[in-house]
């Protein structure tokens, strides 16, 4: 029998990472979990893995140097994969600063206490994974090509630009220290359990509490919608059968205009929890003043990770938008 991996999963309590966390606990990882428990993190899901058995669960922060150096040796970490960030574009244009010391000085931290880990040798096939973002490509140019691993970074907002700036880190430290590194590049996200200050959250809570549901701009802006078990799947393949040194980007499949996917959302909302005064859940959408630099179409070529790690995205969006429509419902007031 193949011996058990260990995994450090750090933002493990955030969206994403709690996705991963599960997902590596089925595919018999044992789980390592530092989160620093910002307001980001999901109240429900720091229960769960506070009485997991399967995981130990540290309430610590990536800068923390030393707390990372601890937890890999006395671990004998595999596989350290970084979700923990600072991640709302609208929150980075207000104040930057959190950003650029969580996602730039917060990976440093992660790959100077790697780079110390992974000369000692403990693990001859260490490796760290880091978990970028499409946005660090900036938006698809009026060509509409979709972004792939070798389109050039031209972030624009100031969260994209901290998140480029950590992936820049990530391939020094390769070239130039040797640590063994990945990056991913994914879509965005959506599932149960993302934070409610994200667009598809946003639309469900606002819909049920009778709130208007605000859409940016005039609403044309497309993103490419990738289900948060698929991406957990394609990280789990770039984790072990990934080429160090490499990239993977990993899309979705379902590219909608924001105006489209907020008139998805409320359809099915008709349908499973249909409004008391009988209108339409569309009646309360309004579009407003838009986000500053908000970049117009994202859009992601994930044929290399096809090719190089048999990656392909198989969920269904209607059934796991209704899966995330219920989710929602059920924990409105707990969130
Ligand atoms: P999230 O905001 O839901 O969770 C982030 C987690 O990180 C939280 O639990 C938070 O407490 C933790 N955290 C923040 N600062 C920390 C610190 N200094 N030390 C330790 N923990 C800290 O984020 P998410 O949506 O799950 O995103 C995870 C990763 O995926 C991020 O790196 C993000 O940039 C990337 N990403 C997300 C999406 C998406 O659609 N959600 C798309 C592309 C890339």
């Amino acid at each position: 029998m193949d011996r058990q991996k260990i995994c450090l999963v750090t933002g493990g309590a955030g969206f994403i990472g709690g996705h991963m966390v599960d997902y590596l606990v089925c595919s018999n990882y044992k789980v390592i979990v530092v989160d620093a428990c910002t307001y980001a993190a999901n109240p429900l899901l720091i229960k769960e893995l506070e009485n997991n058995p399967e995981v130990i669960f540290i309430r610590g922060n990536i800068e923390d140097k030393d707390l990372i150096a601890k937890i890999l040796e006395e671990y004998s970490v595999d596989v350290l994969i970084n979700f923990a960030a600072e991640t709302h574009v609208d929150n980075s244009i207000e104040n930057p600063k959190t950003f650029l010391i969580t996602n730039i000085l917060g990976t440093f931290s992660l790959l100077e206490a790697s780079l110390n880990y992974h000369e000692k040798k403990i693990k001859a096939d260490f490796k760290f994974i880091q978990i970028s973002t499409d946005e660090v490509f900036g938006e698809v140019g009026d060509d509409l090509m979709p972004f792939n691993e070798k389109t050039n970074y031209e972030p624009r907002s100031p969260y994209s630009a901290s998140k480029a700036s950590a992936d820049h880190l990530v391939r020094a430290w390769h070239n130039t220290y040797g640590l063994p590194t990945i990056i991913t590049h994914c879509s965005n996200n959506f599932g149960p359990g993302q934070n409610k200050e994200k667009l598809i959250p946003k639309i469900i809570l606002n819909a049920v509490s009778g709130h208007r549901i605000p859409v940016y701009g005039d609403g044309e802006n497309t993103r490419d919608w990738l289900y948060v078990t698929d991406h957990c799947a394609g990280i789990l393949l770039a984790a072990e059968y990934g080429v160090v040194g490499e990239r993977y980007c990993f899309g979705g499949d379902n590219q909608f205009r924001n105006i489209d996917l907020a008139k998805k959302v409320c359809a099915r909302l008709d349908y499973i929890y249909p409004s008391l005064a009988g209108n339409s859940y569309a009646d309360q959408i309004k579009f407003v003043e838009d986000r500053k630099g908000h970049d117009r179409h994202y859009a992601v070529d994930y044929s290399h990770a096809t090719r190089s790690l048999g990656y392909k995205p198989t969920s269904k969006f209607e059934v796991c938008l209704d899966d995330t429509i219920n989710y929602y419902l059920e924990h409105a007031d707990k969130l």
